[in-house]
């Protein structure tokens, strides 16, 4: 079809930079973690080169067109989280680190009993840092990072998304080391088996345990009969690693649950990690001398980081709100060429009791409950 990329072009362009070389390995090896990458999402692969994506390779098999759709809406570059961005969560950095990072930093230590997990479970309340934690994970690693949201494959697959799965563990064995983060996977994988359960989204289930199976060379495929409809033979081992996270636990399928072999609690920050996410949020703004952030952290207990963050943006706005209260944009504009930084108002206590008074926890104490016995029950680090 139109849409696809005339055969062999792509690759002849980059045949002198070795044309079995993987673009997307090079951006993340090449301007990682260290280097405050800049690029982001879809920036082309080949722009380092200055190519216009001249010299990029594209992944070569079936299914040419979902793997370039996947790899344009998918393949995260340019991340750059480091673990000290994300407040607290100590434990849940020792489990990825152990499951996941040392795992790709030593494949040779990681074998036989101490094969690396298949997948890891990220469970919590909404807003509580597992994207973070999954992208500080790749960042780590320098790993090719494959960001699939269970929207986005209603979305722009339907219909395809059996077939997606297959092309995306496909790619990421063809771009290892390989990291595949399923964010709201329950939507993706909730329990199966009910009446009106679609039969396309039953298969979409089990392609996607066939290949959590085949991660690490499917050396147990045959003890589960979920796997029975693989359709291929086993997958070389290559080191792709399945990270999934969810706010509804309770709601994964017991099949997947068990190839989710760590199942890490993300909880609602504490009072150290609540005093930490304040600091982080307000690292770039003046907060007025008065201001004891202790006591502001000790106010939010039962409020998600991502809820602190959204009181710190609404604090830090406060100081403008009052300047520009009851002014035209004429004044307005003439306040702020007269002063460049006269709207820089420091954050006040204030401010702070202002932003806490309009903005509610977003998670409620039922929930909490829950992921709790949850956690009892299924939890495991
Ligand atoms: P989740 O995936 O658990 O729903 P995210 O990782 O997407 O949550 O976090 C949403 C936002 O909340 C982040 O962009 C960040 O601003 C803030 N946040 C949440 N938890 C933390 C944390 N532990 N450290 C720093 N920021 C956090």
């Amino acid at each position: 079809s139109a849409q696809r990329r005339p055969s062999g072009g792509a690759n002849a362009a980059g045949a002198n930079s070795g044309s079995y070389d993987k673009p997307w390995r090079q951006n993340m090896a090449g301007k990682g973690n260290a280097g405050g990458a800049a690029g982001g999402k879809n920036s082309g692969g080949g722009a380092a080169a200055g190519g216009a994506g001249a010299n990029k390779k594209q992944y070569i098999g079936p299914d040419q067109e979902l793997a370039t759709m996947l790899e344009r809406d998918i393949i995260d570059e340019g991340i750059n989280i480091k673990w000290d961005d994300i407040a607290g969560l100590e434990e849940a950095k020792r489990v990825l680190n152990e499951a996941l990072v040392l795992p790709m930093i030593m494949p040779d230590f990681f074998t036989g009993i101490r094969r690396p997990v298949k997948g890891v479970l990220l469970f919590g309340p909404p807003g509580t840092g597992k994207t973070m934690l999954a992208k500080a994970a790749a960042t780590e690693t320098s790993c090719t990072f494959f960001n699939v949201s269970s929207a986005t494959l209603a979305s722009k697959y339907r219909g395809e998304s059996e077939r997606m799965v297959r092309v995306l563990f496909d790619m990421a064995r063809e771009m290892a080391p390989s990291m595949i983060f399923i964010d709201e996977v329950d939507s993706l994988c909730s329990q199966r088996g009910t009446a009106n359960e679609h039969e396309a989204s039953r298969r979409v289930k089990t392609e996607l345990l066939v290949q959590i199976d085949g991660v690490h060379g499917g050396g147990d495929k045959d003890k589960d009969k979920d796997s029975a409809s693989a359709d291929g033979e086993p997958p070389a081992p290559r080191h792709v690693f399945v990270l999934a996270a969810t706010n509804f636990p309770w709601d994964i399928d017991e099949a997947l649950r068990r190839r989710l072999e760590k199942r890490v609690y993300i909880p609602l920050p504490g009072q150290a990690q609540r005093l930490q996410l304040l600091k982080i949020n307000l690292k770039d703004v003046d907060v007025a001398p008065g201001v004891n952030l202790e006591s502001v952290a000790a106010q939010l207990e039962g409020y998600s980081g991502d809820d602190i963050t959204n009181i710190c943006r609404d604090a830090a706005m406060n100081g403008m709100r009052r300047l520009v209260a009851g002014k035209t944009p004429a004044e307005i504009k003439a306040l702020r060429e007269a002063g460049k930084d006269s709207f820089k108002e420091p954050v006040t206590s204030e401010d702070f009791q202002q932003a806490i008074r309009k903005i509610n926890p977003s998670v409620s104490k039922e929930d909490i409950k829950r992921h709790e016995e949850w956690l009892g029950v299924f939890g495991s680090t």
